[in-house]
């Protein structure tokens, strides 16, 4: 069954189509790689996914609920309970920076209740350690590197439990020998058959790792499908010449 479910999506910023009539499924325990220019509405789609931004029409349904029906919204309180089951992982990291790293990963589950704190402290220990960082749990994050910044933010998410982990080009901000570390993670995540969409410029992870890669250029999807024939023989000349470029 499609874990997420996107019909004929559309938003623009004035006069600016940003993207025009997408239409796409993930399944579950897929990794999308999501690949294409500086520019083409990578971010704008992945941030509606999670209602970061709002569209203008057509639907997105996770696990067979509607987040938006035909451009109308659902409720609220509907909308926060849909986007709860995803976890978004960005460029910038987005860390709190007054608090330490345990911290950062305890403040949400802790604001949403219901959980015991020797639970939360427990899988906040777990996901450090699954992500290599047990030892810097006090650690406050301007001390830590990009790649370590980058996995702490990637057990925060984790924190909630997410059915889907939406990640935008989350090593771009890294210096080159920091990406392996963040991407072995993510790696590991996908063997564990975490449903994954990841925007990058890493071909390399796109091709091994994902499942499925979308190309998307000025608001649309050009060409989709399994990462070998759609890198080793795209069938759009735009497809084609993107690849040029960045293999
Ligand atoms: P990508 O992530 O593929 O680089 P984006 O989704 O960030 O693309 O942006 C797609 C287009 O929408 C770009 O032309 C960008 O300038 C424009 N855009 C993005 N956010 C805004 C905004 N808040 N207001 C106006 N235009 C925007
Ligand atoms: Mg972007």
């Amino acid at each position: 069954m499609a874990i997420i479910e996107v019909s004929n999506l559309s938003k623009s910023y004035g006069t600016l189509d940003v993207l025009k009539n997408m239409t796409f499924h993930v399944e579950k325990g897929d990794v999308v790689a999501v690949i294409g220019p500086s520019g083409s509405g990578k971010s704008t789609m992945l941030r509606s996914l999670v209602h970061l931004e709002t569209i203008d029409g057509g639907g997105i349904s996770v696990d067979g609920e509607a987040l938006v029906k035909d451009g109308v919204y659902s409720k609220p309180q509907e909308i926060k309970r849909i986007t709860s089951k995803m976890g978004m992982v960005f460029q910038h990291f987005n860390l709190f920076p007054h608090l330490t790293v345990k911290q950062n990963l305890e403040l949400a589950p802790k604001i949403v209740k219901g959980e015991s704190s020797a639970d939360i402290a427990r899988r906040s220990a777990e996901l450090l350690d699954k992500v290599g960082l047990a030892s810097r749990a006090s650690e406050y994050p301007a001390r830590l590197s990009g790649g370590q910044k980058q996995r702490v933010a990637i057990a925060r998410a984790l924190m909630m439990n997410p059915e889907i982990l939406l990640f935008d080009e989350p090593t771009s901000a890294l210096d080159p020998e920091l990406t392996g570390e963040v991407l072995q993670v993510m790696k590991r995540l996908a063997e564990e058959h975490m449903t994954m969409m990841v925007v990058t410029h890493e071909m390399g992870f796109a091709r091994e790792v994902a499942s499925r890669v979308m190309f998307m250029d000025k608001g649309e999807i050009v060409e989709a499908g399994h990462p070998e024939p759609l890198f080793t023989n795209p069938q759009h000349e735009r497809t084609r010449a993107f690849l040029n470029i960045s293999l």
